[in-house]
């Protein structure tokens, strides 16, 4: 993007699209980078966060997910971990052990999990079958052959970062409208009408922050879809009455056939199933909560015999499970904030971070520059023909 497209931008008013996390954290550093925006945040639900934000497993786990995604979690540790002043009373992280277990036939999978991870802040590093059962007692010894652990890992207060980005986003100006849903967007001249079955709502920039609807809303928009993937993922809780549970840690299936950790005085339990649908608020399949209970009471003593809630969301991947976060080729005043797969959470200071410096300056800040992220491996560009 040219200086002029950045100054015409910097003057702009800015629609953001999708009330998440992706788009609140969006919201947030935009007016953080620049206060005199004039912005506005747009939720089809009327609840922000209703659909994948609120319902992750809220991890924090570094040594996840393809290169730049590593490299946008180092981009959003720091904020994470020590929230900038004033912006909540409240920490976002606690810290919590993530185990992968894997039985003898997964040996493989082990020194696989432990050379791509052999570089990360906290590299991830293999303990004794007895030193990961003092971290989760109800751990069946028969079967289990070696667990590795990140110890850097944690569990996200995800309403607490969430409320704290809109809140600051309200107190500096922001507008947000819940309850509207984008049907289309037309630009006429240098400006985008967004359209909504009530009314019509004039931007200058776009940021398509819609989670799982990205494509449908750039299409709608007349832009070029980029081929993003919705991906069931269902997670329930059980009851537990082990008084010191917060004190457990995490354990994974090492080839991710399931996991399940600490949720309060509940565990939070997973099948870690990825199966493709379309965007839509998306419900449990009894079946993919049965196959995990099977399999998690074969790893465990749990004796899991019921489910107190059990939900699904939608993880969003591009085709090379990287985000998508910049400007499009054909129009620089659409901008992609989406592809957040099974990290958005984690991510989002990062992602809200970048998208912010693309829009107002044109390019990463130095922020991004200890991080090895390579804009390029998150552009839009990536997916147009050259
Ligand atoms: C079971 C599960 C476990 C997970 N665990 C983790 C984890 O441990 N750690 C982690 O970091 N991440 C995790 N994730 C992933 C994380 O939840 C997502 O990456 C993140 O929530 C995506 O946020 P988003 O804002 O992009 O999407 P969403 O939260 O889905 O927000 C998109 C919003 O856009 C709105 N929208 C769509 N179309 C329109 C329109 N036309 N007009 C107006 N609004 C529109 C939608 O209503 C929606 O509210 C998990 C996800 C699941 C399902």
């Amino acid at each position: 993007m040219d200086t002029r497209q950045r100054i015409e931008n910097l003057r702009k008013r800015i629609g953001v699209i999708g009330g998440g996390i992706a788009g609140a954290s969006a919201a947030y550093h935009l007016l953080k980078a620049d206060n005199s925006l004039d912005i506005i945040l747009v939720e089809a639900e009327d609840q922000l966060g209703y659909h994948t934000t609120g319902r992750s497993a809220a991890l924090l786990l570094e040594n996840d997910g393809t290169q730049s995604t590593r490299s946008i979690v180092k981009a959003s540790v720091d904020f994470l971990l020590n929230p900038p002043e004033g912006l909540t009373e409240n920490v976002f992280v606690i810290p919590r052990d993530v185990m992968h277990i894997a039985t003898v036939e997964q040996s493989a999978s082990v020194d696989r999990l432990l050379e791509e991870n052999s570089s990360g802040r906290i590299p991830t590093k293999e303990i004794s079958k007895s030193e990961a059962k003092k971290r989760f007692p109800a751990l069946r010894e028969e079967g289990l052959d070696r667990v590795v652990v990140d110890e850097g890992a944690g569990d996200i207060d995800v309403h607490c970062l969430h409320q704290a980005y809109l809140n600051y986003f309200r107190k500096n100006g922001g507008k947000i409208k819940t309850s509207t849903r984008i049907d289309s967007a037309t630009k006429s001249g240098n400006s985008w009408s967004l359209e909504t079955k009530t009314e019509e709502i004039s931007v200058d920039v776009i940021v398509n922050a819609a989670g799982a609807w990205g494509d449908q809303v750039a299409s709608r928009a007349g832009v070029e879809p980029i081929g993003l993937q919705p991906k069931r993922r269902t997670a329930f809780t059980v009851n537990s009455n082990e008084p010191d549970l917060q004190e457990w840690g995490m354990i994974a299936d090492i080839d991710l056939r399931f996991y399940c950790k600490p949720d309060g005085k509940q565990l939070l339990c997973s099948l870690a199933e990825e199966n493709p649908s379309e965007p839509c608020d998306a419900k449990h399949d009894e079946a993919d909560v049965a196959l995990a209970i099977e399999r998690i009471n074969a790893a465990t003593t749990l004796d899991i015999r019921s489910v107190q809630t059990a939900w699904t969301g939608l993880r969003t991947f591009a085709p090379d499970r990287s985000m998508v976060i910049g400007s499009d080729s054909d129009d620089h005043s659409f901008f992609w904030c989406v592809g957040q797969g099974g990290t958005g959470i984690m991510t989002s200071p990062g992602v809200g971070r970048l998208l912010a410096d693309l829009l107002t300056e044109g390019k990463p800040s130095e922020h991004f520059e200890k991080t090895g992220l390579k804009h390029k491996d998150v552009s839009p560009d990536r997916f147009r023909k050259k």
